[in-house]
């Protein structure tokens, strides 16, 4: 899922700035999920602006309504009214939600109430870490599973460096060497001949250095077209 985290207080008020009639905007998946912008989140998040601003002699109105998804027109569709008649919209989804109501509503003024953070897993309570960097050619097969371009610091393919140390990495002895934890793991199940094969430099064409990416299916289109 994507991984996020609320913005501070202040710097929320910052982006707020002058306006009067704020709307916070709630997303009920990823970020729901990892308890950064759900409803939950939302309506504490309005709240503490509300009295914030109050208690600064500028109290301003602020309402919550939370979506399904943000990244979604059918559901941003559902606050039309809601977004049209707020000053400015406090999105509470990730990136691609603060960006998905600013690009379907353009009169509006959008401002981000979260920092989206990694694409990653709940591996404890309270405990979130990153899993996969969305490079658009997966090596997952080649490595038990494990990604060392999300895990391992240096986002070698052909590991461990010489920084490992005990079974972590140099850069925290906190921090466990993802080529440590391919090695075991291919070990485990009798399949460490895999790594035995040099990997040759990744093509990150799939990855960043393109600009942004698209996926087109042709077939789906075909059948919307169709419907
Ligand atoms: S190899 Fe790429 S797509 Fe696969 S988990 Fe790692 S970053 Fe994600
Ligand atoms: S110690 Fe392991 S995880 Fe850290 S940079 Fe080296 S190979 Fe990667």
């Amino acid at each position: 899922m994507i991984i996020a985290e609320r913005k501070p207080l202040d710097e929320i008020k910052t982006l707020v700035d002058d306006a009067q009639k704020v709307l916070v905007v709630g997303c009920g998946t990823c970020v729901t999920v990892c308890f950064a912008g759900g409803s939950r989140e939302a309506q504490i998040t309005a709240a503490s602006l509300r009295m914030s601003t109050k208690l600064d002699g500028n109290g301003k109105n602020v309402g919550d309504v939370t979506v399904q998804r943000q990244c979604e027109w059918e559901y941003l569709d559902e606050i039309k009214d809601q977004v049209e008649d707020a000053d400015m919209v406090l999105s509470l989804g990730c990136g691609i939600g603060v960006q998905a109501i600013a690009e379907h509503f353009p009169e509006s003024w959008v401002v981000p109430g979260l920092n989206t953070t990694f694409l990653g897993i709940p591996s404890e309570q309270g405990v979130w870490e990153e899993r996969c960097a969305a490079c658009g050619d997966c090596i997952l097969g080649l490595t038990g599973g494990i990604c060392p371009i999300a895990r391992c610091s240096k986002s070698l393919l052909n590991g461990p460096c010489g920084g490992s140390e005990a079974g972590h990495c140099e850069i925290d002895p906190d921090v466990p060497c993802a080529w440590q934890l391919i090695y075991d793991r291919l070990s485990s199940k009798d399949k460490l001949h895999v790594i035995l094969d040099l990997q040759p430099p990744k093509n990150w064409s799939t990855s960043r250095d393109g600009g942004p990416r698209k996926i087109v299916r042709e077939d789906l289109r075909l059948k919307a077209e169709e419907a």
